[in-house]
This record gives structure tokens, sequence and C-alpha cells, in this order.
């Protein structure tokens, strides 16, 4: 899939090897929640089992695809909704190019150390895991992944920035409520034209799967409600209850002067499912109802929502089950840049107005979400959509929009892989590592 990012589009010389029947989950610790797992091992294959198995942990997921595999995004260096999914990565299994099998970590101490080698990362000397990922030095074919403890007592926290200026000026209170671990998890904040694409579609269709007669405007204008702003947000806190009471304070006291807050938690998705049963076609509710599936997310619950983003409408209501077999058939396309800077107000504007001047200049909408992915780092998901004939035209403006991110210090952490950008000592040392037998 890799999708956004060049698709299985290779270079001549490439191969793909496709993994996805290696969907074996070889084990579910829960004395020390861990899986080990295969490569064609899916978000949502892990996300049932562990619901399952009555686990006490969950799977950190992404905001892509429930059939996207977790080794793949991991070793892309993938975001997820807790966390950057290569931290959770204990040790990998790995074929080399001659065919031979090896794990990083403390594999090898057989006996004396088996368990421990899916809890300690480490060996004597260097870490190899790093060479794997956004690498091609070898075929992963198992990994050990660190599951997180379920949250309790969770609570959504949903931001609408008063003004564009209001978002920027938080960034230094999220990089203090990070630092501090008041916030938790990864907030997320959309512009309008990020959240419309990505909510709007699963809100058409949600309408009409329950045959309620409504203009695409109205559910619009019924979204507006609940985020009428040009930036919204979301993130969490969770934990014992009176730490959380005293965290959701902190939060009101130092972003409620950039933002307005609503606090989720679900108890108000139990009374809003009740208020519905009474009242099934209320757009208000149906719509705050969806919003479920948003704040899942965060607790290991994989959607298939934001595919909506990228394919057209009719696509995405035709194909509800196998959308993810389609997206590489649809008309149109759809590119990502991924630039990351440090988390302060200064890159957080220049972030968004470069995209907005460049893009906007050239006929296209900036879809942008900011993403505080720790307390010193600001990434920025870029996406446009465009027709499949504008394809040249698209490439050619995201290398102006990268050439202008650099000359101002911002670089992406994640390319295409057909990419050639960066050809650099560091890119020849790889090479050279690469023809080294591991
Ligand atoms: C609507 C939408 C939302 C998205 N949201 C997110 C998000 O929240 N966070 C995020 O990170 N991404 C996101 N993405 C981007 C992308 O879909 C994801 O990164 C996805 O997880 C990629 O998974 P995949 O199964 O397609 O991985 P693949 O394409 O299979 O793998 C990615 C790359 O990793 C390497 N690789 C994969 N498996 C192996 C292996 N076994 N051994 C060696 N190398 C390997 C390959 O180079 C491959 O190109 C989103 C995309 C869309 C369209």
């Amino acid at each position: 899939m890799n999708w956004g990012l060049g698709s299985k589009s290779v270079n001549n010389e490439d191969i793909i090897i496709n993994l996805s029947k290696l969907r074996k989950i070889e084990e579910l610790n829960e004395e020390f929640g861990y899986v080990v797992i295969e490569p064609g091992v899916t978000q949502n294959q892990l996300s049932e089992y562990l619901e399952k198995n009555n686990s006490n942990y969950i799977i950190d997921v992404t905001g892509s695809s429930k059939e996207t595999s977790i080794l793949g995004n991991a070793l892309e260096r993938g975001i997820a909704y807790n966390s950057q999914r290569v931290e959770s990565i204990i040790r990998l299994e790995v074929m080399d190019k001659e065919g031979a099998i090896f794990s990083t970590g403390l594999n090898h101490f057989k006996d004396s150390a088996f368990e421990l080698k899916n809890l300690y990362p480490y060996n004597i000397g260097p870490d190899l895991r790093g060479l794997f990922f956004q690498s091609n030095l070898g075929i992963v074919i198992g990994a050990t992944v660190k599951l997180l403890k379920k949250h309790v007592n969770l609570h959504t926290i949903q931001l609408n920035f008063y003004h564009e200026i209001d978002m920027y000026q938080a960034m230094n209170i999220f990089k203090k409520l990070c630092e501090e671990n008041i916030i938790q998890g990864i907030p997320h904040l959309p512009n309008r034209e990020r959240k419309i694409s990505s909510i709007l579609p699963m809100l058409i269709r949600e309408f009409k799967q329950k045959n309620i007669l409504i203009s695409d405007t109205e559910i619009k204008k019924t979204l507006d409600f609940f985020m009428p702003t040009d930036w919204s947000g979301m993130t969490y806190v969770w934990g014992d209850a009176k730490i959380v009471k005293r965290k959701i304070k902190l939060i009101k006291k130092e972003l409620g002067k950039y933002c307005k807050i609503k606090i989720y938690r679900n108890s108000h998705f139990k009374l809003i499912d009740y208020a519905l049963s009474i009242f099934p076609k209320n757009k208000f509710l149906i719509v705050l109802s969806s919003f479920k599936k948003i704040f899942g997310l965060c607790v290991g619950k994989p959607t298939n929502m934001a595919l909506g983003s990228i394919v057209t409408q009719e696509t995405f209501e035709v194909n509800n089950r196998n959308l993810h077999e389609v997206v590489d058939r649809e008309v149109e396309g759809f590119h990502y840049l991924l630039p990351i800077a440090p988390l302060n107000d200064k890159y957080a504007k220049l972030l968004v107005s470069l995209t907005q001047e460049t893009l906007d200049e050239n006929g296209f909408r900036s879809a942008i979400t900011l993403n505080i992915i720790s307390s010193n780092i600001l990434e920025a998901v870029i996406s446009v959509k465009y027709e499949s004939k504008e394809y040249e035209r698209v490439m050619a403006l995201f290398e102006v929009l990268t050439n202008t991110f650099e000359r101002n210090g911002i670089y992406p952490y994640r390319l295409p892989r057909k990419s050639k950008r960066y050809q650099n000592h560091y890119s020849d040392l790889v090479e050279t590592l690469k023809k080294t037998t591991i």
C-alpha cells in the first residue's frame, strides 16, 4: 500500500515482496505486555485478537486503514495515536540478502535470556534495530512489539482554536504540558480542510445508510456546529481519577486562553447512544455518535473512516468492506508530504504559511494536520488530492514546497521509495552497508 508515499510504484530495478500472508500472531504475553508478530499482521487483526483474548493491553493504531501492516508502518517510522511506532519495537527478526535469519537484541543468549529477549531491546554492543527502519538492508520476518496498557478513565479533549494565531501560540503550552506528562498521546490538530476531507465522507455515508434525506451542505453545517473554527484539535488524558481531574483543570487553565475545550468520556457516548435510540434521525446526535470512531483511535480501535479522504464518495460508499483493495485503482490520486520541525510557535507558523502560500498559488487546497509527536517535535501531514492527469504538476509542486521548507530548516522524515532526494554521504554509507553481509 504505502499510500500517499508512492503506493506500490517503484524504480525499474526494484522488486516488491508481498508479505501480507505472513499473518501469524506468535505470542501474546500478558505478564509483560508484548506480542510477537509476523509482518502481514494488520492493525485490525491484532486489535480484534487482543479484544477476543480479553487482554489488558491494546495496540497503538494509526489513522490509516484497518488492513495496514503494523510492522510495515513501524519500519517506515509511522506515527500512531499514542506514540511513534518505532518506539514500540523491541526486537526484529530479519532475513538478510543471503537468506540467513538472525535476530536483533538478546536472542542469541538462548537459554539464560529466553524471556528477556522480548523485553530488553539491546545487546552488548551496538543496537542493530536501527539498520532496518526506512532501509532495505533486510526483510523483517517477525518482531516483538510492546503493547500499551489499556487506558482507564479515558477523557478525550476536543479543542476549537479561536483564531489561527491562537493555535500557534498554544504550541508553547503543548510543549510544557507534554514535558510534564499532563497531556498523554499525540495531540492531532487538523485545519478546516483536513477536518472536512477526513470526517465528512464518513458522515455522508452514515446518513445515507440510515436513509435520512439531508443535503451534504446540511451535514457539513452540523459538523461545523461541533468544530466551527479554522483549526481544531484532539488530545487525551487517562489514569487515576484524581490525577485526571487535576490534569484536566490544568489543561483548561493553560489552553483555555487559546481555544474552546470540550471533554468527552465514555459515559457521554452511552448517553448519546441512548438519546439516538429515542431520536434516531437527529442529525446532531448522529454526528456526535460518529465521533466515537475518531476517539476510538486512541484506545487501539482502527477505522477506515479516513479513507473517505482519498477516494471518491461513490467508491467510499460502495466498497465499504474491501476499500483497501480498490484505493490504488482510483481515478484520483493523492500525495503526502511529511515534514518535521522543532515544536514551537515559529515553526508551526512556518509549516502552515509556507504550505498555504505554495499550494494556494497553484490552485490546490491545503489539508494539513499538525501532530505533536513529542515534547520537542512537530510533524505536519500535508495532503493533496488531485485528478490523475495532474500527477506531474502535483509532483513538481511538492518539489517546490520541499525546497521552500529546506530553505527554512524544515525536512521530511519520510519519503516516497522512488525519491532520489538526499543522495549524500549518509546515503553512500548506507549503500556500503548494504553491500556487506550482516
Ligand atoms: C487516510 C490515511 C491516513 C493515514 N494515516 C497515517 C497515520 O496516522 N500514521 C502513519 O504513520 N501513516 C499514515 N498513513 C500512511 C500509510 O497508509 C501508513 O503508513 C500505513 O501504515 C502503511 O502501511 P502498509 O501496510 O501500506 O505498509 P507498507 O507499504 O507495506 O510498508 C511501508 C514500507 O516499509 C517497508 N517494509 C514494510 N514491511 C517490511 C518488512 N517486512 N521488511 C522490511 N521492510 C519493510 C517497505 O519499504 C515499505 O515500502 C495514512 C494514509 C492514509 C491514506
